[in-house]
């Protein structure tokens, strides 16, 4: 199979930005390839967007038409990644996969089925073993074991109460992670303020 070269200009405003972010990102190392920057491309209606990844996992976006009203771009947002950067960007994933179980539209277009505490809490465990420990220190398991190692079980409501004694319990362990770092995710912010 051949490849096709892709020629592609990046221009005005886009060009700018570009440059800036590969300033910012000259101390980052060159991947495997030998390119630190990869590009890819996405049609929009209104023109090509362009994402350009740097090899830490920070990505700038591009297409001038996507921001028209921004003035001039905040660099602060665009700096190098760190290891822990990316945990965080991680976890914070992972959290917004286990919360939008919450909604029953989403849970049952995700599961074809209809939403059920199992369908939740193992969906959260399955989230839990790929992600770090603040995940699986944010679910409330079945069952507790007291200072006698007697265990306690902890869902004893009907359905509908244990799904919600599983999100509050989790929104309030999420929230005391995400205050011990500075999180910027706003749809993550926004889901914990409801
Ligand atoms: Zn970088």
């Amino acid at each position: 199979m051949q490849t096709e070269d892709i020629t592609f200009k990046i221009i005005g405003r886009d060009a700018k930005k570009l440059n800036e972010f590969q300033k910012l990102h000259d101390g980052c190392l060159e991947g495997l390839a030998g390119d630190r920057f990869s590009y890819s491309f996405s049609p929009t209606s209104l023109g090509m967007a362009i994402t350009v990844s740097c090899s830490c996992g920070q990505k700038l976006y591009l297409g001038n038409f996507l921001d028209h009203d921004e003035k001039e771009i905040d660099l602060s947002k665009y700096g190098p990644l760190s290891k822990r950067d990316l945990e965080n960007k991680k976890f914070e994933e992972d959290v917004l996969r286990i919360l939008q179980m919450e909604d029953p539209r989403i849970c049952a277009i995700a599961s074809a089925r209809k939403q059920t505490f199992d369908m939740i809490y193992f969906f959260a465990m399955g989230v839990a073993c790929h992600s770090d420990s603040r995940i699986s220190k944010s679910v409330l398991y079945s069952y507790s074991l007291d200072k006698n190692h007697h265990e306690t079980k902890n869902y004893t409501g009907t359905e509908q109460e244990n799904i919600e004694l599983f999100f509050k319990y989790f929104k309030q362990k999420i929230r005391e992670e995400i205050e011990k770092y500075d999180c910027e995710n706003e749809a993550l912010l926004k889901k914990l303020s409801s």
